[in-house]
């Protein structure tokens, strides 16, 4: 028997923007029209009850049904109904696995799902991850089995993982992607022969060359029987590398079905003759059909753990430069990815408005954002900068919703209750190039800048807070009227030079000279809170103790060391490098180097593009050996400045009270001549007895163990020794020995490896001059422009280190690791002090005074929803043992998180809250030669509507919906 179905494979911008892919613009780029494929594949489908289609880019679909009148919604409808038209995946898109966040995953799959719920009243039950360039373990059982997928599909697997399932039919497994839930979370995974197009000569587009069956008897080519034969010939070539007697043909690619006739005609014709010749049997199907007839056949099926990366489509194109490509925007989708958390959580607790501004073109924005060619960095640059702007046009809107949100929420007289805000904040999306005009602007006489800190994390933290201003002879008093220390940093060169040009070209003004310091005070709030700080000027006679203007070293010592509190570091005065890293604390003392290198991408045909990563040689060139160092200190922050050369510019910051080193990067213009690429890495070396093994984040979320130069699958054949040994790293990366751990946390998806024994890389930034062979036809050269002043592009960004006794380096990362993603939100004001604290609330939290989420949990969505349910998800941080205390069973009070609020209704859904939990049907399949050593998880039990305490096993992400 055989079996096909019939898809069409739509980017949700790629060589195009997503409107120009929707209308059919700018066909000369690429002939692609979405709103053609639609139109044209519902009529073909009205035409025969037999046919069937896949649709999976939910935001494609929806810009469609919006502009529907009823009669076809309700033909629609009919067809979904019917099985003819199935949403598959069902996301806003089809998004990337490697530069992706876990969290945002989740919200563009709810986005989607949500209109498929409120539409059809249906829920999507395969994953289509067809284009994806390589798998995570996150994709398998969370975004598979968490959302009641019980198969995942896709094309892209290693060349060499391919040949060895396609010998011993192992293309199709049960993919078990936790190692915290192992069999009790497993989803039929069916890696595609080839790739997601259809057979050699059975592609039908419109207006491409081929060859269609011609079975009226007058015709002077009349072929059925040469047709027949070719199809039965591409099928047992299929057949010869698939378990069972159904294989899947995927007839389809990319913006196919433009005029869908064409290719159901030839498929009705081919269904017709091939059936008749008996031999095998054809059908128009879907891949939850193709599943389900899969478990009907009682096979049992090899088992697959962890995941599908790196990947690569032969010995020299492996694709991991795309997990750095385009560093910026990266950082823009993660940084508002946090945003849209907090200001969600914010509009929550006001109350959602109906009108006026709110999050959602935030969310359909950052739902764009995730397809996997944007956050990949994989589109072309007119694309990429209109996903830019679209989340900038959902920023400023979310912006305007928390800045009118907030004064409600602190006004101590509203109780949350207002319409128009008195007062508005202001709020710093550029506060890392040191501008924002609240704060550096002159304080008005008998006013205050008041900075609101909102904390959107379900326990208190204690952070630094950094901002830019004039004068140094200010106080920050915090909500009780008293002195707290602060710092002084006088602002350096690179940021200066950021700044002017930066400004300009992000925002269209041309900013005012540079502050001269940045001030640093420490801020504590509440869980699910906020606290207030007031900054007002000092007397100038009286300069009061707790003002403190960082003194400058001048290092006369042969060693420097940094760190006002337990971790300290020291460098060598002469080359500038740093030597050690020691914690008083935890007695770990340890040699570490660092440094800056970069790969010369190869000059070969198959070179280093925006997909790809293929160095030269194996050995980067140092940036810099020996570099100048400027030390200062101050009660709160010591920092060291490095120039490393005229493209790097670096800051370490060891903080009173917290156990890592934070790196700030300033990296580029990179230069380009002599050369076709460059891709520049930081290099954190120590002398740890690492044995090849690594460990990098799947999503954000489980870290995986890595080998080098090694894969569980297959003998790996070794043609890229650095290329071949990248990971997509979207949390960190940590090396361990017998000792002690090292673990760095980044601030962006981000490319990077141990390439040696004891050693973490991360690539940081890249440009490739030499035009991409992967498609795009356009080198990655991002240019940044001010009045037709054109410079490759800079990027600043965060890198954070810890050492740790073996096994206790898990508590960092989790912890401040939600830090990193979750920062404090910051709003500024100019108001009078007093005023303020008789009119406001100047500390205090959503959730019951005196509670706080476990360390081993965080909240991830609390958001209103348009029918006025709350939606809520929690998640423990764990993987079963990870760490002996927070590996256990966690329990959240929802009567002590909602505090003054009374629960009405609470309902476990799925995943994307589309399905009640015990309704999720929980699909078995046979594996062979499981081994026994199989785990048995820790998971909540159900909620009791009278205490209120939702439990969480280790790795458990549970989603409810409520009614207050
Ligand atoms: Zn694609």
């Amino acid at each position: 028997m055989f079996i096909w179905f019939l898809t069409s494979h739509d980017d949700v911008g790629w060589l195009k923007t997503i409107d120009q892919y929707y209308v059919g613009s700018n066909n000369s780029i690429q002939g692609a029209c979405v709103e053609n494929i639609l139109d044209s594949v519902i009529m073909s489908l009205r035409r025969d009850p037999n046919r069937k289609f896949v649709f999976a880019e939910m935001v494609f679909f929806h810009r469609w049904w919006e502009r529907q009148n009823p009669e076809i919604q309700k033909e629609v409808r009919k067809l979904v109904d019917a099985g003819q038209l199935e949403f598959v995946n069902g996301g806003w898109c089809m998004h990337d696995e490697a530069a992706t966040h876990y969290i945002d995953m989740i919200d563009q799959t709810t986005l989607g799902h949500q209109l498929i719920k409120n539409q059809f009243n249906k829920t999507p039950r395969a994953g289509w991850q067809i284009d994806p360039f390589g798998h995570s373990a996150v994709q398998a059982y969370l975004l598979g089995v968490e959302l009641g997928f019980d198969s995942i599909h896709f094309a892209r697997i290693d060349y060499q993982d391919r040949e060895k399932r396609q010998e011993d039919k192992s293309l199709e497994v049960i993919w078990q992607g936790s190692r915290t839930f192992g069999s009790s979370s497993q989803i039929f995974a069916n890696a595609f022969p080839v790739h997601y197009s259809p057979p050699n000569g059975f592609s039908f587009e419109v207006n491409t060359d081929f060859n269609p069956v011609q079975d009226d008897p007058l015709l002077f080519d009349f072929n059925v029987e040469i047709r027949v034969n070719d199809f039965i010939n591409s099928a047992m070539i299929q057949a010869n590398v698939t378990r069972t007697n159904h294989i899947m043909w995927t007839m389809g690619d990319d913006f196919q079905y433009q005029y869908a006739e064409s290719w159901f005609k030839q498929m009705d014709k081919l269904i017709h003759y091939v059936n008749k010749d008996g031999r095998v049997n054809a059908l128009y199907s879907t891949p939850s059909m193709y599943a389900d007839a899969k478990r009907a056949a009682s096979e049992s099926w090899p088992l697959k753990t962890d995941d599908y990366f790196p990947y690569a489509i032969s010995a020299n194109t492996y694709f991991t430069g795309f997990f750095t490509s385009r560093p910026t925007f990266k950082r823009y989708i993660r940084m508002l990815s946090g945003y849209y958390l907090a200001a969600r959580q914010i509009e929550f607790l006001i109350g959602r408005r109906s009108a006026g501004p709110n999050t959602y073109s935030l969310s359909d924005a950052l739902g764009i954002a995730q397809h996997h060619d944007a956050v990949s960095g994989t589109s072309r640059l007119h694309t990429t900068s209109d996903y830019a702007k679209r989340l900038a046009i959902g920023a400023s809107e979310a912006e305007i919703t928390v800045s009118s949100a907030l004064p409600c929420l602190i006004d101590s007289k509203l109780n949350g209750q207002c319409a128009t805000p008195t007062m508005t904040f202001s709020q710093c999306q550029l506060l890392n190039i040191s501008f924002c005009p609240t704060t550096e602007a002159d304080i008005p006489e008998g006013k205050s800048l008041v900075v609101v800190a909102y904390n959107p994390l379900g326990w208190e933290r204690i952070d630094f807070v950094r901002i830019p201003v004039n004068d140094h002879y200010l106080v920050v008093k915090d909500s009780m009227g008293k002195i707290i220390e602060s710092q002084y940093v006088e602002l350096d060169n690179a940021t200066r030079n950021m700044r002017s040009f930066y400004v300009e070209a992000y925002i269209g003004i041309s900013p005012k000279e540079a502050p001269k310091y940045w001030l640093f005070f420490q801020a504590s709030v509440p869980p699910l809170g906020w606290n207030t700080y007031f900054i007002s000027k000092a007397s100038r006679k009286g300069n009061s103790k707790s003002v403190y203007v960082s003194l400058v070293d001048h290092p006369k010592n042969e060693t420097i060391v940094i760190g006002p509190g337990n971790l300290k570091l020291s460098f060598s005065s002469a080359s500038g490098q740093l030597k050690r890293m020691f914690n008083s604390k935890s007695g770990i003392d340890m040699p570490v180097q660092q440094s800056y290198h970069w790969y010369a991408s190869s000059e070969e045909a198959e070179s280093s593009d925006a997909y790809h990563f293929r160095p030269n040689a194996s050995t980067p060139q140092v940036v810099s050996r020996s570099v100048p160092l400027k030390v200062t200190r101050g009660p709160l922050v010591h920092e060291v400045h490095q120039q490393f050369n005229s493209w790097v510019y670096q800051i370490i910051r060891v903080f009173k009270d917290k156990e890592h080193a934070e790196v700030e990067f300033t990296i580029g213009p990179i230069p380009t001549e002599n050369t076709v690429g460059k891709e520049i890495i930081t290099r954190v070396t120590t002398n740890m007895s690492t044995e090849k093994v690594f460990y990098t984040d799947s999503n954000g979320r489980d870290f995986l163990k890595r080998v080098r130069d090694y894969r569980a699958d297959w003998p790996l054949a070794v043609t890229q020794p650095i290329a071949g040994n990248y990971y997509p790293i979207n949390l960190g990366i940590f090396i361990e020995d017998m000792k002690s751990e090292l673990s760095v946390l980044v601030d962006r998806a981000t490319g990077g490896s141990s390439i040696n024994d004891g050693e973490i890389e991360l690539m940081l930034h890249r440009r490739i001059i030499k035009d991409d062979t992967g498609g795009l036809v356009e080198p990655l050269d991002e240019l940044i422009c001010v009045n037709g002043t054109c410079e490759g592009l800079t990027i600043r960004g965060n890198y954070y280190m810890s050492i740790n006794e073996r096994g206790t380096g898990s508590r960092w990362r989790r912890t401040t690791g939600q830090e990193i993603y979750s920062p404090l939100l910051l709003a500024f004001s100019h108001e009078n002090a007093q005023n303020w604290k008789s009119s406001h609330l100047t500390k205090a939290t959503a959730m019951d005074a005196n509670y706080s989420l476990p360390l081993n949990v965080a909240l991830i969505t609390l958001q209103e929803l348009v029918d006025g349910s709350v939606l809520l998800r929690i998640a423990h941080l764990y993987e079963a043992g990870e760490d002996v205390e927070y590996s256990s069973l966690a329990k959240v009070e929802l009567k002590k998180m909602f505090a003054g609020k009374t629960l009405k209704a609470l309902k476990e859904t799925s995943l994307s809250a589309n399905q009640d939990k015990s309704e999720m049907k929980r699909t078995t399949w046979e594996v062979e030669d499981q081994n026994g050593s199989d785990p048995d998880p820790i998971r909540g039990g159900p909620v009791d509507m009278s205490t209120l305490i939702v439990e969480l096993g280790p790795m458990e992400i549970r989603t409810f919906l409520l009614r207050f």
